[in-house]
């Protein structure tokens, strides 16, 4: 029987051990050594670096809704993105879209770097032309994110793996702002698809992970072996909280993309609020491109207000929604990137890619609408009596 996607965040098809005793919820496997039944024997499991069956429930399931053949879980989005750059060599180049979430550009500079791959940034956004005259004959991948965080820019993705395998180079795309549920780039041409876990697929802001999944099987290979010999694994816990937190990934998501149109609308008609950006307006330069290549347009925000000065009235007012890092929750979180995500990204970059100082990126939760939007009244009735 072949499951559409909803059921596929809860029932996996294949070898359950859980079968076993009907146990409903896929067991935690809090363990980290296996024994074996003699030499030369193994149960399929020797050390949990290497393989635990909680974590390897959980990758299977990643991999189903990414439509991938293998999914390799880590302990943080940062550790699934430092295992993918160490596919690459020394001499090796790497084109990457400006406009990322902060500490991917960072990892790049500080670590990637030092050890002999070179970047070049642009702006996927505008189309191949950018793109193509980056490229050079060392390039061994494209790495983008669509929509861009936080300025929501939308990359074709088809058209960014045709450029990336024209010239013999991989396709990366951190599809976290949509998660699998809205989009999966692999079935558009990608071939790596990374995740911070801790974002919409964990769900409830309780857990950090990260997730590399992949449909060719040498890639595959080669990601399992630097795992297992980086050891930047999830924790059988934790797979098991990201299990428990996928099988509501469909609700979760419908629910807050529901919310986050709404509450963009409304905010275009706030006077504080100089500029929306979301996908979804039918005005967003990357509506119809995201029609095409995605179910939906997600639960992301960003504004722009008026002036800089309402920034910290507006974030010391928000009751209901809080000012925090990071987004994909059941709740609403408002972010100020530069100082916050995007705090190491250069002036300059910040810049040309126009976040500025009075750009607020908000993390649309799946509480009563009419409650977010009391919660900014309120919030932007304290700005309009502090300014
Ligand atoms: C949060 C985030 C990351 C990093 O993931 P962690 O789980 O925090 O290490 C990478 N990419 C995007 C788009 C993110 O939002």
């Amino acid at each position: 029987m072949s499951l559409s996607i909803e059921s596929r965040c809860i029932h996996l098809e294949g070898d359950d051990p859980a079968a076993r005793y009907g146990a409903i919820s896929f067991p935690i496997y809090q363990t980290a050594t296996f024994a074996h039944p003699a030499l030369g024997e193994s149960t399929g499991y020797d050390y949990s670096r290497v393989q635990n069956p909680t974590r390897q429930q959980l990758e299977k399931t990643v991999a189903a809704l990414e439509q991938g053949t293998d999914a390799v879980a880590f302990s943080t989005g940062m550790a699934a993105i430092l295992a993918v750059m160490e596919l690459f060599a020394p001499g090796d180049h790497i084109v990457t879209e400006a406009d990322l979430y902060g500490g991917t550009p960072r990892l790049f500079h500080t670590v990637s770097e030092p050890r002999g791959i070179t970047f070049t940034t642009v702006n996927f956004s505008d189309g191949t032309a950018q793109v193509a005259a980056a490229i050079h004959p060392e390039t061994k991948a494209l790495y983008i994110e669509t929509p861009t965080n936080p300025m929501m820019r939308v990359t074709d993705i088809r058209k960014a793996a045709e450029l990336a395998h024209a010239h013999g180079a991989l396709l990366i795309v951190d599809n976290t702002f949509l998660s699998p549920y809205l989009q999966n780039p692999l079935t558009l041409g990608a071939d790596i698809v990374v995740h911070s876990g801790t974002k919409y697929l964990s769900g409830h802001n309780d857990t950090l992970a990260g997730f590399a999944v992949v449909k060719d099987a040498a890639l595959a290979a080669r990601l399992r072996e630097i795992s297992k010999t980086i050891g930047a694994n999830l924790a059988p816990f934790d797979a098991w909280l990201l299990l428990r937190g996928i099988q509501t990934l469909a609700v979760r998501m419908d629910r807050a993309e529901e919310n986050a149109m709404a509450l963009a609308q409304w905010l275009k008609t706030r006077p504080e609020v100089t500029r929306v950006i979301y996908p979804g307006l039918p005005e967003h330069p990357g509506h119809a491109l995201m029609k095409q290549q995605a179910r939906g347009f997600g639960a992301m925000l960003t504004f722009e207000v008026r002036d800089k000065r309402e920034v910290p009235v507006l974030l010391k007012a928000v009751r209901l929604i809080r000012f925090a890092e990071s987004l994909g929750g059941t709740e609403s979180l408002l972010t100020y990137p530069i100082t916050q995500t995007h705090a190491d990204v250069p002036p300059e970059v910040l810049a040309a890619n126009g976040l500025t100082d009075r750009i607020l990126r908000l993390s649309v939760g799946i509480e009563n609408i009419n409650d977010l939007r009391t919660d900014l009244e309120q919030a932007f009735a304290a700005v309009q009596a502090a300014l």
